[in-house]
């Protein structure tokens, strides 16, 4: 038996069972990470004293005979742009490299708390910036399916961590699509709660309005059991919900059959053939699960990647301005004053797609053009979010491609970040309307290596419990298989 193979509760069980121990289970996943990582380059850290003294006290509270949390023992990777206290804290730039975090973000202060095992800090684009994870200050980390191929992004790491064994399952952020794409590109589920369902403390702030933490896993039942843990009001982050959280385990395993699943013209024009085969595949599965599906429309889906990258760099040029060498992190030597500090701490320290978003953003919130891009953006954004909750009105769930297109190869949309930017069409939509997302694997392109397709599902705020219970039945019924 190949303890990285398994999801939480089989592996949870064999705890309880004392076939095997927590150790063993961390020890195992740090063999994995001693093998595939090398080619992989899904982590920028590891931390296994904390893990092997996190394993251990789940071995003793066992020994103890107390009961064990059903993540107890369960190696999880976090994204290096969500605290964990006394590791550093890159971002994956250069600008945080020695950047070390004085507190644990709750997200992952949940997750110990519940008794999962932190491996390590992964990879991403810097500061959460693109769809493939090379925008990392450091270096690219690869699919695991091909490793030609990126793992989607910008939570690349943590996708790839999950997807080559190395661990059980991990935390991403998404802010247009960073948890839901690299799923699908990795052959994952990943979910992105409503904005607001789990805390933003602790996650490094990209563009504040729609930032979010979420889970990527093996199965629905695995993100099912990390969103309920770290989901719920935190009273350091004014814009966690206090909505009460559902029991999302305890929904799963029903059937689906008479909901109603609304599939939006606009987002099946400019998808890949192949994925196009497979989303119809998907969508043809929920209609054989009994749910009634039905054609819907999103008028306003055309105008969503511009009203996206102006909020979002709006955004992110008044967050990243903290970063001018006085406070965090790196300071460029050799300055003659305090100007000069500031440029060439930022110049040395900040990537390119960092750059280029920082000028857009204040290009976007100067005097001149507030109005003509910023504020025209925002009331684009009200029209997005009107067509979702107008077309939720009739429908339970609403289903399209997470991507239209599967993970390209390293290097190839590089030199034109338009095209980068365009293919996030099908998960910005969601994070501007603040609704909860989740992506599933739900086929793979013919031809080796195969290439994965991911099916996006959305729903309603704070209707996890059924976007998670569609997802499931989905699952169960495609049986869709796709680890590495
Ligand atoms: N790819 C999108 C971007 O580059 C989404 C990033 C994210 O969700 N963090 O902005």
């Amino acid at each position: 038996m190949n303890l990285t193979e398994l999801t939480i509760d089989p592996l949870h069980d064999l705890i309880v069972q004392r076939k095997v121990s927590a150790m063993e289970i961390a020890k195992a996943h740090f063999e994995q990470i001693e093998r595939r990582d090398k080619e992989v380059r899904a982590y920028l850290q590891l931390c296994p004293e904390r893990a092997y003294q996190q394993a251990s006290k789940i071995d003793s509270q066992l020994a103890a005979g107390e009961a064990l949390a059903p993540l107890a023992g369960i190696p999880v990777a976090v994204k290096d742009v969500i605290l964990a206290r006394g590791m550093r804290n890159t971002c994956a730039s250069k600008i945080l490299a020695n950047y070390v975090a004085p507190y644990d973000a709750p997200a992952v202060e949940r997750l110990e708390a519940a008794g999962a095992v932190i491996l390590g800090k992964t990879n991403c684009d810097e500061f959460a910036m693109g769809s493939s994870t090379e925008n990392s200050g450091f270096f690219p980390t690869h699919n695991p399916h091909d490793l030609a191929r990126v793992p989607g992004g910008s939570s690349g790491g943590s996708a790839a961590a999950v997807a080559a064994n190395m661990a059980v399952a991990s935390l991403g952020s998404d802010t247009g699509g960073s948890i839901r794409q690299p799923a699908a590109f990795c052959g994952l589920v990943g979910m992105m709660g409503t904005y607001g369902r789990v805390s933003r403390y602790g996650l490094v702030a990209f563009a504040s309005s729609l930032d979010h933490i979420g889970p990527f896993g093996r199965s629905v039942r695995d993100v099912a059991r990390m969103l309920q843990t770290i989901a719920g009001r935190d009273p350091h982050d004014s814009t966690s919900a206090g909505v009460p959280v559902e029991d999302y385990v305890a929904g799963l395993d029903q059937n689906v059959r008479g909901l109603k699943v609304g599939v939006p013209s606009e987002y099946l024009k400019g998808l890949s053939p192949e994925t196009g085969d497979n989303i119809q595949k998907g969508i043809d599965l929920l209609a054989k699960l009994g749910c009634v599906v039905a054609p819907i429309s999103l008028p306003h889906t055309d105008y969503a990647i511009a009203c996206y990258y102006i909020i979002c760099t709006a955004e992110a040029s008044s967050n990243l301005a903290r970063y001018d060498g006085v406070r965090y992190g790196f300071r460029s030597a050799g300055h003659a004053d305090l100007q000069e500090m500031y440029k060439q701490t930022r110049y040395a320290g900040f990537g390119a797609e960092v750059k280029r978003r920082i000028m857009l953003g204040t290009y976007v919130l100067s005097s001149g053009y507030y109005d003509a891009y910023y504020l025209k953006a925002q009331k684009v954004r009200t029209l997005i979010t009107r067509d979702f909750l107008e077309a939720l009105d009739d429908v339970d769930i609403i289903v399209t491609p997470t991507s239209p297109i599967p993970a390209f190869k390293l290097g190839e949309l590089m030199d034109d970040p338009w095209q980068m930017y365009l293919a996030d069409i099908y998960t910005v939509t969601a994070s501007l309307a603040g609704i909860p997302g989740i992506s599933v694997p739900c086929g793979k392109t013919k031809g080796a290596p195969h290439l994965l397709v991911g099916m996006q599902l959305l729903a309603r705020h704070f209707d996890e419990a059924r976007l998670l219970r569609v997802a499931d039945a989905f699952e169960k019924a495609g049986g869709f298989e796709v680890n590495s």
